[in-house]
């Protein structure tokens, strides 16, 4: 049965890429805009690629034991894919979530059977007795400091995706590839957001490798859309962040302005918008920083020296996981 496959291992990658036709034209949009459709991935997004990489590449190296316990910071994609290649694989999981994530990230988190923890575990402050509470968003993230120190005590392994290079490499050897090989090596300009950069850093060194020339635009949640102590109850666009304007020490080893040419800033309430467009042009259903990161592509398609060119845009995930924010709720 040589068409069957055998693992969710053998799902990951070869998403596919269209072009959006009908929203170019709705647009006024010159260029092409080329979509990778990430939601396509085994538990839906972008960080499936990573995740499965970050898991072999552990196996291989030793670190991470049979039965062993994974730990990992996320904002829910990364750690919903490593939960479902954990599960399939006998390991358990343990998750940092960061905050502002949505209610349906931590939900099908729980029903992979991950355990959510916060700072109080990383220092020891709740008793293990004690953590079946209910969920409550925490005062504050852990660090990583914090939870490396807990995974020291616990024999855990942190797959600290943030400067995990399996996490940038499966871009490299994956996305990038198959983008250029499916727009038949026409990529002028590649559009994305970051989170951990892993994705942006990696497909950009690949393209950049085949097409010297490719600009790179790297999306950013404008700061109005960034959850800060002013600001604590803004609808962040979930699993990103920026990295222009950033101080240097509180970037990560991927996000890193270095890997793009330009950045735009964008509002959760102009993603919602163009979620919205592409919605009723292609019947494409986008998560919040696939939406804002296509509104951004078509920013750049519509600058007079992009008419004829072609725009690659990652899109992360679906909005399955948004139905609980206001993203959708718009017009019901
Ligand atoms: N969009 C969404 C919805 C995500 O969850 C993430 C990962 N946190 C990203 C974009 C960014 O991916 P990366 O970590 O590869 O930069």
């Amino acid at each position: 049965m040589a068409g069957v496959v055998h693992s969710i291992d053998e799902l990951v990658g070869h998403t596919p890429l269209m072009e959006l036709d009908r929203f170019e034209r709705q647009q006024h949009c010159g260029a092409h805009i080329l979509a990778k459709l990430e939601f396509f991935n085994p538990t839906g997004s972008v960080k499936d690629r990573a995740a499965l990489a970050m898991i072999q590449a552990a196996e291989q190296s030793g670190a991470l034991k049979p039965g062993g316990t994974i730990v990992e910071q996320t904002s829910g994609n990364t750690g919903i894919g490593l939960a479902a290649f954990a599960a399939a694989r006998g390991y358990r999981m343990e998750i940092f979530l960061e905050r502002g994530a949505s209610l349906e990230r931590r939900l099908i988190l729980q029903a992979y059977g991950a355990r959510l923890l916060d700072y109080k575990d990383a220092i020891g402050l709740r008793p293990v007795a004690e953590r079946s509470h209910p969920w409550q968003e925490p005062e504050r993230e852990a660090t990583l400091a914090e939870i490396a120190a807990y995974c020291r005590r616990t024999g855990a392994y942190f797959n600290n995706q943030a400067a995990n290079p399996a996490n940038p490499e499966a871009h490299f050897r994956t996305t990038g590839p198959e983008i250029w090989q499916d727009a038949g090596g026409n990529v002028d300009v590649l559009v994305c957001m970051a989170g951990t950069g892993g994705t942006g850093s990696g497909t950009a060194r690949y393209l950049r490798s085949r097409n010297p020339g490719l600009r790179v635009v790297l999306v950013q949640p404008h700061p109005d859309s960034r959850l800060t102590p002013e600001h604590p109850d803004v609808q962040i666009i979930d699993g990103v962040l920026p990295a222009y304007g950033v101080p240097e020490e509180e970037l990560s080893e991927y996000l890193t302005p270095d890997w793009s040419d330009e950045y735009i800033n964008v509002r959760t309430a102009e993603a919602y918008a163009t979620a919205h467009d592409v919605l009723h042009t292609e019947g494409l259903f986008l998560g919040t920083s696939a939406a804002a990161a296509l509104h951004a592509a078509v920013q750049v398609g519509q600058r007079a020296e992009y008419a004829g060119k072609s725009i690659a845009v990652i899109l992360p995930d679906n909005g399955m996981k948004y139905l609980s924010t206001p993203m959708y709720q718009q017009t019901i």
